[in-house]
């Protein structure tokens, strides 16, 4: 499905199936000489169908295509090695693109998560079914590695790149100042609170968050163009609700710990869940993995905040009030 945004920018709606968020929203500008490509959707069969259908609707020749991706996640970034030709530039955040760099591994997250009171079987599992695991590109392409304030620009369009990490560490925004429009990425969504997690101790990925919500809070749009699900206008209304969420989040988290002493995995068990759920060990163990992160989001920031201590002189790490 496709729609025209303003002249020349366009949105194909990529499915996502079994996935929360239902789809991505991959955006088109359409130029003279070169096209842009924002964000792409899973490595998935259904996920190719959607976008070579849309990009057949919009003429698109690929070998006159560059891409953006906003950030390191896989229903952004799935589709890239498909789609990218000898004669495309991808525009990827520095911050973000250290995520594929060889040497790194998955075994010190791995770690974090079992200290954390994740059970190794648990963890196991959880891996297989990430979707980051599952549904990324077959190859990693050569990136234009971008950092915060650079421009890209394409056609009329003059895209100025706004750092802004937390939903990842270089997750990006992309600032037209005089269309006044925001491809907002993951940061900010309208229908759904974006997904805030840290998988170790270095990242105070909550704090970072809010920070970066100020950093656009008050930039003049006309229209914010999400990551996922619907276009709004109301950028600082939007912001302030997802301030108060996690401030809601944040007592949440204060009133499971209560008097006692917690690991993060069961802090996350005793919050609640927008989920089909009744209780926590029906949780399919990838919503595990995400809920435990997003707790240790919002431990790490109370920690920060000096209102809770972090307790390591056992195996399992634990949070206690002061
Ligand atoms: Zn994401």
């Amino acid at each position: 499905m496709i729609d025209e945004i303003m002249p020349r920018l366009y949105r194909i709606i990529i499915p996502l199936p079994n996935s929360p968020l239902k789809e991505l929203n991959s955006y088109v500008i359409k130029a003279d000489d070169r096209n842009l490509i924002i964000d792409t959707g899973f490595n998935r069969t259904v996920c190719f169908e959607a976008m070579q259908e849309g990009l057949r609707a919009l003429d698109i020749d690929l070998s006159k295509t560059d891409f953006m991706l906003t950030h390191m996640h896989a229903d952004h970034i799935g589709l890239i090695s498909k789609l990218v030709t000898k004669t495309s530039t991808v525009y990827f955040s520095r911050i973000d693109a250290r995520v594929f760099d060889k040497d790194i591994s998955w075994q010190p997250m791995l770690d974090y998560a079992v200290i954390n009171g994740f059970s190794l079987d648990d963890l196991m599992k959880a891996l297989h079914n990430h979707p980051g695991f599952k549904y990324s590109p077959e190859t990693i392409p050569e990136f234009n590695l971008i950092d915060d304030g650079d421009l890209i620009k394409i056609g009329d369009y003059s895209l100025q790149c706004l750092l802004t990490p937390g939903h990842t560490k270089g997750h990006i925004c992309l600032y037209d100042e005089k269309k006044q429009i925001l491809f907002s990425g993951d940061h900010v969504l309208y229908d759904i609170t974006p997904h805030i997690e840290s998988w170790s101790y270095e990242v105070n990925a909550l704090k970072n968050y809010l920070e970066s919500l100020e950093k656009i809070r008050n930039l003049p749009v006309n229209i914010v163009l999400p990551g996922h699900r619907n276009f709004f206008t109301d950028l600082k209304g939007r912001i302030d609700e997802l301030k108060k969420h996690h401030q809601n989040r944040v007592n949440e988290v204060l009133e499971v710990l209560g008097k006692n002493t917690m690991s993060a995995y069961d802090i996350a068990a005793g919050m609640t869940w927008d989920i089909d759920c009744e209780s926590w060990e029906q949780f399919p163990i990838a919503q595990k993995w995400f809920a435990t992160g997003e707790a240790i989001a919002h431990l790490r920031y109370l920690e920060s905040e000096g209102r809770i201590k972090r307790n390591t002189d056992q195996k399992i790490v634990t949070f206690s009030a002061y």
